[in-house]
């Protein structure tokens, strides 16, 4: 079997863009990849054009080689752009092989570790009683592990949330004014939800060691089971320090565009949760390396999955073949409106056909061949990248500071 076409569906669906790629063979066989880099996806496109000229008359059934050739390709190796447009790929290669061997991806990556993927939910309310209501929905609704919402008010006292893109038409982020209030409520969650839930908060990056030193120091012992990326993630040394103020896990790796970016926070033993994103970190191929390293340092895996519903079922295969697991991010759940509205457009067309269902916080995993997922390649072809860009907050004096 040969290589015959790789196309990029850089389009508008739903809420956002998404990259999605088709790898098409000349025995009919063929696969879809999803990249991660949202907001940049034109550029990633651009490598994945280079990548097509490479691969084709290449065996797809190669996945491993394929990914060493792409990554080392061009002498300047791996990068976020590359290894985003190399997930893509390399996701497509796994629902391409499972296909065409009648076998869903799980059963190429070692067959299943778990009946189901536990999943953790979001509250999208901004900090406040609403947020605490939410939380008791999902409780309700079967999670035992949500995120509650961090509050970017820039000090007038209404608290908005960043889930909710109600975010200040300024753009305003105090992080000291933010991290007050988050903190307040976040006691109060604790108090009215139980210690049996496990509650964590996101950060996204936002802040210095000391403010996060700060936030955590705010909270009483055990008021959080995790903490999501207090600060940037390009200084393992800077994760050390923080260690040392604070006996909060950390989850950390979203970010991450290859192993050899969470070897030190590995090695070092500085994350406690992975929030590998299989659309970044170089697909399914390396995001196995990655659990098998964590599962030396019984680190459990927690993946990023804000994407669409390729992301989605690319992560569940992964998710239930993997000894060390913790939870899988849905943005479908009791407190989130996103839902699966990305299955059909606006004129009730299907976009996607998912065969995964999801039953309260876990999600069942079909035995489809490939990734389970059928792909309205139509709607894509009539579809179009709209520009966007993520917030680019800053503070009252006019500083940058991250989204
Ligand atoms: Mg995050």
């Amino acid at each position: 079997m040969k290589i015959t076409n790789i196309i990029a569906y850089p389009v508008w669906v739903g809420s956002r863009n998404q990259l999605l790629v088709k790898i098409e063979t000349d025995k009919g066989f063929f696969g879809w990849g999803e990249s991660g880099l949202s907001g940049r996806e034109l550029g990633v496109k651009g490598i994945i054009d280079h990548y097509r000229e490479m691969l084709l008359g290449v065996n797809p059934f190669e996945i491993g080689k394929i990914w060493q050739r792409l990554y080392r390709s061009q002498y300047f190796e791996g990068g976020r752009t590359l290894t985003a447009a190399i997930s893509a790929i390399d996701i497509a290669l796994y629902d391409l092989k499972g296909k065409a061997l009648n076998v869903p991806v799980y059963e190429l990556l070692g067959g299943k570790q778990r009946d189901m993927v536990p999943t953790f939910a979001t509250t999208s309310a901004a900090p406040g009683p609403e947020m605490i209501e939410q939380g008791k929905q999902l409780i309700d609704k079967g999670w035992q592990a949500f995120r509650l919402s961090l509050s970017p008010d820039g000090g007038e006292g209404k608290y908005e949330s960043i889930v909710t893109k109600s975010i200040k038409e300024d753009n305003i982020y105090e992080p000291r004014e933010s991290l007050a209030k988050t903190a307040h409520w976040i006691i109060e969650s604790r108090k009215e939800l139980g210690n049996e839930v496990s509650l964590g908060v996101d950060m996204h990056h936002r802040l210095s060691v000391a403010e996060a030193a700060s936030f955590c120091n705010k909270l009483p012992n055990g008021t959080l089971d995790f903490i999501e990326e207090p600060i940037r993630d390009q200084a393992p040394g800077a994760y050390e320090a923080l260690r040392k103020m604070t006996n909060i896990p950390f989850a950390i790796g979203e970010e991450f565009a290859s192993k050899w970016q969470f070897m030190p926070f590995i090695e070092n033993d500085l994350t406690q949760f992975a929030r590998v994103d299989i659309c970044n970190i170089g697909g399914i191929t390396e995001s196995m390396k990655v659990a098998g390293w964590c599962e030396s340092h019984y680190i459990d895996m927690m993946p990023h999955n804000p994407l669409g519903p390729v992301c989605t079922a690319a992560s569940l295969h992964f998710g239930v073949s993997v000894p060390n697991f913790a939870w899988l991010e849905t943005r479908y759940s009791a407190s989130e409106n996103q839902g699966f509205h990305y299955l059909t457009d606006k004129n009730g067309d299907e976009i996607f056909n998912l065969s995964h269902k999801m039953k309260g916080a876990m999600h069942h995993v079909s035995d489809e061949p490939g990734l389970g997922i059928e792909v309205n390649e139509d709607y894509l072809k009539n579809s179009e990248f709209k520009s966007w860009n993520a917030p680019q907050l800053h503070r009252t004096d006019g500083s940058v500071t991250n989204w």
